[in-house]
């Protein structure tokens, strides 16, 4: 017997579904070859976990506790009263006034950064240069 049928063989293995040969030859495959003796364990565990998985029992109080505390929360919004005017009026106005700060403050902080000195200070190198050596615009427009 080769891997590929041992292994295609494992399930009805585990289950004890093979005939007698098939049965025998599939556990002298497992006795010499480690790949397929992995795989039988391997096999063995799947079923175990879904074995208990279906043996696994619901909680009977989860479906009931969680319909209680639905219907808590529906008790709770029939008690919920509006919020009153004076609260909706200061809200808006809180929001307004955050706004409007928030733009003053944008302004505020465009006008402190603007590089003012640049356009009034000349660079220092600027004052040593000597204008005589330099040649004039209007010199070169007369040739
Ligand atoms: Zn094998």
């Amino acid at each position: 017997m080769n891997c590929r049928l041992c292994q295609k063989e494992l399930d009805a293995y585990q289950e004890g579904v093979l005939p007698e040969g098939t049965r025998s030859q599939v556990e002298n495959h497992l006795g010499e070859c480690k790949e397929c003796s992995e795989s039988f364990k391997l096999v063995g565990l799947a079923n175990k976990v879904m074995a208990d998985e279906k043996s696994m029992q619901s909680n009977p109080f989860l479906v009931t506790r969680i319909m209680a505390n639905i219907g808590e929360l529906g008790n709770n919004q029939a008690g919920y009263q509006p919020i009153p005017f004076y609260q909706k009026v200061l809200k808006s106005a809180l929001v307004a006034f955050s706004v409007a700060a928030a733009i003053f403050l944008g302004i505020m902080e465009g006008n402190f950064n603007t590089p003012t000195q640049s356009t009034t200070k000349l660079p220092v190198e600027m004052t040593y240069m000597n204008d005589v050596v330099l040649e004039s615009v209007d010199l070169l427009s007369q040739i």
